[in-house]
């Protein structure tokens, strides 16, 4: 999937002239040694650069602004190998735009009992210049990561990569173009918003679409491409005919084709990586895109269904933020749709109508034709499988009339207990943390949505953090989660981000 740039991070290491040459030696020498091993570990997901020890308010100044300006830079790691004044960082700091990471290190590991001196102290003294860093970055309240620990831990590397697709996401957020072709659900609440706020917030740019427009790039895709298509479909994914006619399976297939070509034609030409559609508002096509969204997303759109446009753009950036994660299990779009409540077996059947992305599927993949339940059109091909098992997070971004807000559910994905042989559409069963009853409850005196974007890649760290970055509140529902402490959560962040 592009996810537009072949992006870096800076490290800069802060100091002052007040140690001497010697000493300012093996600050730059120590510095290089941490990022040559960072980019040996096979850790990160990115490269990471080393730049010039900052020493004085104008190299400080330069350095960020030169951040700012390179497209590539998609943020700075700071740290402070000994006493850096922090007035010197404030002129920098107020110019700088991009994600700030505070790496706490240190370059030794161990205090070196035997030979320690004041000049050794006096070297290694980021126990004290990180503090004096970490004030004034505080007192200016810029929103920043500080990740404490040695940098050849792996658990440091570890929130480091996890940080890197964190700034990831919020360098790319403002690259999201949503393209909507139909506008949202009448009389639905939760899948409104207030799109100009979203633009300024988030740097989304969401268009509408008279659906016939899109429609027009389905009707001129050839037969050729269509029938290709087809055959990639009918190679790739098991065909379940349930007694329908081959032939007439395949023409409810080849639909499909002609829309994800044609849909994928239309977003490319106009630049949206993201889209929504919405199953009473099909102008001229044929069925409601079903196994083209699938793929759609799989290639790495976002999508939201009945309109839902801050989903689709959520889903877009989980994408983006997941992006190469090795091993990787997927990201999607999701719906709450039926409950398990057998005790000590609860959980949330999760489905759509029929739009669930592939990259979550466990094992093989089957193509189906079956009735919509809804609308006026013809049984849309779709496919249908079950997910993995494990970890995920859910997130649901809502507009509470006055600011957005960010839910994020910490769920663990099961199977369910028996195969449900009659349901005609791709599934995930998960229990929300801290358990269903808890996790519902919370969730729904959040406001949450009966939409999510989920993935299996991400954290709820790093979504939260994404949130803080924008300036929005993000509330967290995971095995830490009480409803006592939530309800006064949510009172007091009524008072905070009014
Ligand atoms: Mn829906």
């Amino acid at each position: 999937m592009r996810t537009g740039k072949d992006y870096k991070f800076w490290f800069c290491t802060g100091s002052q002239d007040l140690y001497g040459d010697e000493c300012l030696r093996k600050v730059a020498e120590h510095s290089k040694i941490i990022v040559e091993e960072l980019n040996k570990s096979g850790v990160l997901p990115f490269e990471v650069v080393w730049k010039p020890t900052l020493i004085t308010n104008e190299v400080i100044r330069k350095t960020f602004n030169e951040a700012n300006a390179d497209e590539n830079c998609a943020g700075v790691i700071t740290w402070m190998h000994t006493f850096s004044p922090a007035k010197s960082w404030i002129l920098g700091l107020q110019e700088y735009r991009k994600p700030l990471c505070h790496l706490h290190t240190q370059f030794n590991e161990e205090i070196p009992y035997d030979t320690i001196d004041m000049d050794f102290m006096n070297e290694n003294q980021s126990a004290h210049g990180d503090r004096e860093y970490g004030h004034i970055v505080s007192r200016m309240g810029i929103e920043r990561k500080v990740i404490v620990g040695h940098w050849a831990d792996k658990k440091v590397q570890e929130r480091l990569a996890s940080w890197m697709r964190t700034a990831i996401g919020i360098m790319e957020s403002s690259h999201i173009r949503v393209c909507r072709i139909a506008d949202n659900m009448r009389n639905v609440a939760v899948t409104e918003g207030d799109k100009v706020e979203a633009q300024i917030k988030f740097g989304w740019e969401i268009d509408a679409y008279p659906v016939n427009e899109i429609a027009e790039y389905v009707d001129a895709v050839s037969e050729g491409d269509i029938n290709a298509l087809v055959e990639e479909y009918y190679d790739k994914y098991e065909i379940l005919l349930e007694g329908r006619d081959p032939e007439e399976f395949k023409k409810h297939v080849a639909v499909q084709a002609g829309i994800e070509i044609g849909f994928e034609k239309f977003l490319e030409e106009k630049n949206y990586q993201a889209l929504v559609t919405h199953f009473g508002d099909l102008g001229s096509l044929k069925q409601l895109p079903g196994l083209a969204i699938q793929r759609l997303m799989e290639k790495g759109y976002g999508f939201g269904a009945e309109g839902d446009w801050k989903t689709a753009a959520m889903v877009r950036l989980m994408k983006i933020m997941a992006a190469n994660t090795p091993n990787a299990k997927g990201t999607s779009f999701f719906e709450d749709y039926t409950y398990n409540l057998v005790p000590g077996k609860e959980g949330i059947l999760q489905a759509h109508m029929l739009e669930v992305c592939p990259t979550v599927a466990d094992g093989p993949i089957s193509i189906k034709v079956n009735p919509l339940s809804m609308g006026d059109r013809e049984d849309p091909a779709r496919l249908v499988y079950t997910c993995k098992e494990g970890h995920g997070v859910a997130t649901s971004l809502v507009d509470l009339g006055n600011r957005f807000r960010l839910i994020i559910n910490d769920v663990e994905c099961k199977k369910t207990e028996k195969d449900m042989p009659k349901l005609p559409v791709a599934t995930a069963f998960w229990t929300p943390e801290p358990s269903l009853a808890t996790g519902a409850e919370a969730w729904i005196l959040a406001g949450g949505a009966h939409h999510t974007a989920f993935s299996y890649d991400l954290t709820a760290e790093q979504m939260g953090d994404w949130a803080a970055a924008m300036g929005i509140e993000a509330v967290y529902i995971d095995k830490d989660t009480t409803i006592r402490n939530f309800k006064n959560e949510l009172r007091w962040n009524a008072i905070a981000y009014k």
